[in-house]
């Protein structure tokens, strides 16, 4: 499995996995969707679909033109219908059930974010196994078992916030009440079984509040994992079971 990062942050974000096969799953159309195009040189016939965590711009902007180009949309019913459109594309997934994406299995869960319906995801395949994508929210609710590679969100630390928002209250709460800290992040991958996880990878982290070099080490020193902080253009291409 490789898995390809076009965008990882409050700008956008949308990430790619693509099986030996050359099948296609994307999460998250938050870019402009001809670099989605062109990350998949012109050729839409082997995505699988592409599924969206909420509403907000920077994780669906792109949601439209995939419509256009033919792609199924799966989300929930809420975020579906807070794209203000219909489309016979959308597909509501219903928290908890597994929708079959091609050889992808995807379970959404519910998660914090002030938006009508946001979730995470669980996405299985052969290659990768039992993959986490969990962003945009405080923090998660659950545990997962039997992970084997993980995307997680450290938005911003709880130190560097407090120094660069001390006066600014308001943006201090936003971000508090919608994203996950590097801290929150630690947790919630303590809270799991990492003994079979392949890489963990860092996404959205917050252009001001964020330092790519220090969270990586952080988690690295809580985790003893492989970590990789998800920057425009990345590719892993060993997102595997086994690392090898
Ligand atoms: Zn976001
Ligand atoms: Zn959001």
């Amino acid at each position: 499995m490789r898995l390809h990062v076009i965008n990882s942050n409050s700008a956008g974000n949308c990430y790619l996995f693509t099986d030996d096969g050359g099948n296609t799953l994307i999460v998250e159309c938050g870019v402009r969707f001809e670099q989605v195009k062109k990350a998949l040189d012109f050729d839409l016939s082997k995505v699988v679909g592409v599924c969206v965590t909420h509403e907000h711009g920077d994780h669906s902007n792109g949601v439209a033109g995939a419509v256009k180009a033919g792609l199924d949309i799966w989300a929930t019913a809420g975020t579906l219908r807070a794209f203000g459109s219909y489309s016979h594309r959308y597909n509501p997934m219903k928290i908890g059930r597994a929708y079959n994406l091609g050889p992808f299995a995807v379970i959404a869960f519910d998660t914090h974010h002030n938006t009508t319906e946001p979730c995470g995801f669980l996405i299985r395949h052969a290659e990768m196994g039992t993959t986490l994508f969990l962003t945009d929210t405080t923090f998660c609710d659950y545990r997962f078992p039997g992970l084997t590679n993980i995307l997680i969100e450290a938005n911003y630390s709880e130190d560097i916030i407090d120094t660069t928002l001390s006066d600014k209250k308001f943006l201090r709460d936003r971000v508090i009440n919608d994203h996950m800290s590097v801290e929150t992040c630690i947790q919630t991958l303590q809270a799991n079984d990492l003994r079979k996880v392949n890489n963990i990878v860092l996404i959205h982290l917050s252009d001001r509040n964020s330092d790519a070099k220090l969270f990586q080490r952080m988690i690295e020193d809580a985790t003893c994992k492989t970590v990789t902080v998800a920057t425009a253009g990345l590719t892993i291409n060993n997102f595997n079971v086994t690392p090898f």
